[in-house]
């Protein structure tokens, strides 16, 4: 075992400087070069599709249609995107430059950062170690992956795949957990993307400090739903059951609990279970659109929490077969440890309130969430939300489906996580954008050197109007 991990150490350690030889040589620089291997990747996963949803299939339950929709084709779509627009972003972009420099021209330069790593988590176990990708190579780097050891079979169908379309020094994947990750971490990177919970996110930002390396970090928390009375309840019933039950309740994004306007409540929870019906049958189990817990740690964690709560709908579960029905959960104590960490599965606990005003004071008692639900046509009502809240994104009468809009940085502020990617923010994460300015040779003014000709009050009336 140590054996193991000491060779393990002495790859990574291998890897890491071939990479940096390579990104020295200026290949990745060019960027029909990066063109080429976002086509690469993309036929790599087409000619492995199969492959990949089987994988996702046993490691989550997922049924190919959500293993496409929500893995695999939005992957390809980002790839998509990236080619499309990749010239547009990487060419330099023309700024204004103030009057007192007359004569030069400034624009922003966007240059790779080098070797990058990325760190993904197991729960979009494919689209979350892709999707850094996708942005990471269309910037022009070297990277470094580690896949989630606990989604297995994604892990090594995904690794396999990568190791056979491109060469370590410009693309490697590590396997493995704990071990694997801390020794990748000791590496100086040039940036490091991590997707997984708060707590591991801390420890990478640890990590990252001893090389000053910049981090992205993608974490959770509880995302909340807000329902107003005036909302088409069954159109928010099925939006807000479909984001929630999707993967079991194992997104990051997922409608983590809802605050429901007190006289809408009872009618919303009849549609929520008739939704649940209409999506998964009388009998979820034995829906092949439904899927698993991941692992019996997370299984026993997510029966710990029914206890503080009264199920108005499902509750059935079946270990042995990492099964947990959606269950929609009522009677909960804003202080109980349901409503204290993030759930991530498939119980859904529906809180009322009385005032708009009194749910956003809920919500901004609690930790920034990475997303917020809102339902309601008052467009008053939506500009107060925006206004009043603070999370990573929002979607107003839907759950979600922002995280898969190209042009939407995705994200999360405060303890959901920093930085942001997908599109034309993915390229600038994994890009360092450099200020230049170019002068004129043709004339030189003066005005500027010692021994200083201008007097103190001429220039105080002259330098705001320059700096414009
Ligand atoms: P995690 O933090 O346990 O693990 C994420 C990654 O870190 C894995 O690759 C894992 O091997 C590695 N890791 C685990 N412990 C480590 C340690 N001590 N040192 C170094 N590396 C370590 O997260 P998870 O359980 O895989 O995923 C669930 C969490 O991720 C949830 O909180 C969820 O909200 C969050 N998440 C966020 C997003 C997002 O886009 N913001 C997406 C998916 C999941």
């Amino acid at each position: 075992m140590k054996e193991a991990i000491e060779l393990e150490k002495k790859e990574i350690v291998e890897i890491v400087e071939k990479q940096r030889r390579f990104f020295a040589i200026g290949k990745t620089r060019s960027v029909d070069f990066r063109i080429e291997q976002l086509l690469k990747l993309k036929a790599a996963i087409e000619g492995n599709e199969k492959k990949l949803l089987a994988a996702l299939g046993k490691d989550l339950g997922k049924s190919e249609i959500e293993g496409y929709l929500s893995e695999i084709g939005l992957s390809l779509g980002e790839i998509d995107h990236m080619v499309r627009y990749l010239e547009q972003y990487a060419r330099p972009k023309k700024v204004k430059t103030p009057l007192i420099y007359f004569g030069a021209r400034s624009f922003v330069v966007s240059e790779p950062l080098g070797v990058v790593l990325i760190l993904a988590p197991w729960n979009y176990p494919f689209q979350l170690l892709v999707s850094p990708l996708i942005g990471a190579l269309a910037a022009g780097n070297c990277a470094v992956l580690k896949p989630s050891e606990l989604a297995g079979n994604v892990s090594s169908a995904i690794s396999e795949i990568l190791r056979s379309a491109f060469p370590e020094e410009y693309l490697a994947v590590f396997e493995g957990g704990v071990e694997t990750s801390t020794t990748l971490l000791d590496q100086k990177f040039d940036h490091i993307f991590f997707t997984g919970g708060e707590a591991v996110g801390k420890v990478v930002m640890k990590a990252a400090a001893r090389h000053l390396t910049p981090v992205t970090l993608e974490l959770g928390g509880k995302s909340p739903c807000i329902v107003e009375e005036d909302a088409d309840l069954a159109i928010a019933a099925r939006r807000i059951a479909w984001g929630k039950f999707l993967n079991a309740g194992q997104t990051c994004v997922a409608p983590d609990y809802l605050l429901v306007q007190k006289n809408a409540k009872r009618e919303l929870l009849d549609f929520l279970k008739a939704t649940i019906q209409d999506f998964f049958g009388a009998d979820p189990i034995e829906s092949p659109f439904y899927g698993r817990i991941i692992d019996e740690r997370h299984f026993d964690r997510l029966e710990g929490l029914l206890a503080d709560a009264e199920v108005f709908s499902g509750g059935h579960r079946v270990k042995s077969e990492k099964y947990f029905e959606p269950t929609l959960l009522h009677g909960v104590s804003p202080d109980s440890p349901i409503m204290s960490e993030e759930i991530f599965g498939p119980l859904l606990p529906v809180l009322e309130y009385e005032k708009l005003s009194d749910a956003i004071a809920f919500v901004n008692g609690r930790p920034k969430p990475l997303a917020l639900y809102f339902f309601s046509g008052d467009k008053e009502k939506q500009q107060r939300i925006l206004r009043e809240t603070s999370s990573g994104g929002v979607c107003l009468n839907d759950t979600v489906i922002h995280i898969s809009t190209n042009d939407l940085p995705f994200g999360g502020v405060g303890a959901s996580g920093m930085g942001s990617y997908h599109g034309r923010a993915s390229f600038d994460t994994f890009s360092h954008r450099k200020g230049v300015l170019r002068n004129t040779q043709a004339f030189d003014l003066k005005l500027k050197y010692p021994p200083y000709r201008l007097s103190l009050a001429f220039l105080k009336k002259m330098m705001p109007w320059t700096m414009r």
